[in-house]
């Protein structure tokens, strides 16, 4: 357990970075806190960037995740601007970019991800089009708000969360808006196919068109902007705008030359410790165990990055507190709030409570009737319920579960904790 104090470096202005620091301190770390991050101003919330800012429904003052003050209040440095290039474990120093040296007693590396590159014939990733855009700061956000007037012909590559979140505000915009999708269906990596479906028709009902099971073969550029974009089904799309959402890279160079990320990730345990015990990690960049999967994942969502960031905090201040929350996360598009809980993969029903049709409902992920995971619709009620349950495995009766005149937590009341592995 620790307790000692020194200085604790935290790498990564972000969601984990910034609970870190303020969760060390308010568990009582006596030392120095550090948060260097490359980024310019205050740690901000990168959710509203493809939903509410997008759509210019709020300012960049209103994403702080908290006030420039609360970090003086609680001591804490801060070193916007400033990149880490590599660690020194024997010497407990990092260095940065600008080639000055700083010591820590405890490094917490919270460095997220950076948007996965779009690869084609017509993309020179040295000189790219000055209308392609990606999605993950600030002035990715604000670049593409500049670019989105009405009638802006809008291809959006990239059919998950942050893809079809663009396409709901672009078109909310009045923009005209295509998704171009490899899968065969939206929202592959993270979603059922029901609520994939349902979703798919949600955006053809607001006007997005959808192309599945379609890859980008080349872009066509004219004075260094892509004109359109041209689809492995032969079909050439007219482009002012390009948005790739195709999908993370994490941020882990430095800490896989220090030799302590693996795959794609950074291990951590419970406690968000590395295999070095003074180096933690936290957030998009960290792969950890999950008991409801029973395997190894680098999970993507401002829950994690907490959770991980107070784990890493209670070990740092002598009172651990392992994370072994259940994940969950949550997508805005249009007036729907999609809400996730659990993980669906490996289930083998999936159970309908509700009406899609009616944009309401949940879908409940079962293997062997064991609840593996709940996706919910504007549902936040039952969600609550759904994600309660999950932290404990329990079996579900599934024609009970389906069966709406029965109150969901009846149905959760009534079913059985799982004993042993599924
Ligand atoms: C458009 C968008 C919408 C999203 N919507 C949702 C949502 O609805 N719900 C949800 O749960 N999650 C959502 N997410 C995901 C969520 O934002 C991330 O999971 C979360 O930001 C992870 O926090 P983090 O601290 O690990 O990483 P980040 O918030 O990315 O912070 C990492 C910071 O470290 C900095 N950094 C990286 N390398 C270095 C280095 N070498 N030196 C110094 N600094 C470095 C980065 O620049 C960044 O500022 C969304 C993400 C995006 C991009």
């Amino acid at each position: 357990m620790e307790t000692q104090g020194g200085e604790l470096l935290i790498v990564g202005a972000g969601h984990a970075g910034s609970e870190l620091a303020i969760a060390a301190r308010q568990g009582g770390w006596p030392g120095r806190i550090i948060v260097l991050g490359d980024e310019t101003g205050v740690p901000y919330q990168r959710p509203p960037l493809s939903k509410a800012y997008l759509l210019g429904k709020c300012e960049a003052d209103a994403l702080a995740l908290r006030p420039a003050s609360a970090y003086e209040a609680a001591h804490i440095e801060r070193l916007p601007g400033a990149r880490l290039t590599s660690i020194d474990r024997t010497a407990h120093t990092v260095t940065l970019a600008d080639g000055s040296v700083l010591h820590y007693d405890k490094l917490a590396l919270c460095t997220g991800g950076r948007p996965r590159p779009l690869a084609c014939e017509g993309i020179d990733p040295q000189h790219p089009p000055a209308n392609l855009f990606y999605l993950r700061t600030l002035a990715d956000a604000d670049g593409i708000r500049a670019n989105l007037a009405p009638g802006a012909r809008v291809v959006v590559v990239g059919g998950g969360y942050v893809g079809l979140e663009v396409a709901a505000s672009a078109r909310g915009l009045g923009a005209e808006v295509t998704v171009i999708e490899a899968q065969p269906r939206v929202l592959a990596r993270v979603a059922g196919a029901e609520v994939a479906r349902f979703y798919e028709q949600v955006h053809r009902e607001a006007g997005v068109r959808i192309l599945t099971g379609t890859g980008v073969e080349r872009v066509i550029c004219e004075g260094g902007r892509i004109t359109a974009v041209q689809c492995s089904n032969g079909q050439r799309i007219a482009a002012d705008v390009v948005v790739a959402g195709i999908g993370m890279l994490p941020n882990i160079e430095a800490a896989a030359a220090a030799g302590l990320a693996s795959r794609d990730g950074i291990r951590v345990d419970e406690l968000a410790r590395t295999a070095d015990p003074d180096i933690m990690a936290a957030g998009d960049c960290t792969l950890q165990h999950h008991a409801l999967a029973d395997r190894e994942l680098r999970l993507e969502s401002v829950p994690n990055a907490l959770e991980q960031a107070r784990a890493a905090a209670s070990w740092l201040c002598g009172k651990p507190k392992p994370n072994r929350s259940v994940p969950w996360f949550w997508s805005d598009q249009y007036e729907l709030k999609l809400q996730m809980a659990g993980l669906s993969q490996g289930h083998d029903r999936c159970v309908l409570r509700g009406d899609p049709g009616k944009r309401s409902f949940c879908a409940f992920y079962l293997h062997a009737s064991r609840l593996l995971a709940v996706d919910a619709v504007n549902r936040p009620g039952e969600f609550m319920l759904a994600r309660r349950a999950l932290a404990q495995p329990v079996h579900i009766d599934a024609e009970r579960l389906a069966d709406e005149a029965v109150p969901l937590k009846d149905v959760l009341a009534g079913s059985e904790t799982v004993t042993g592995k599924p």
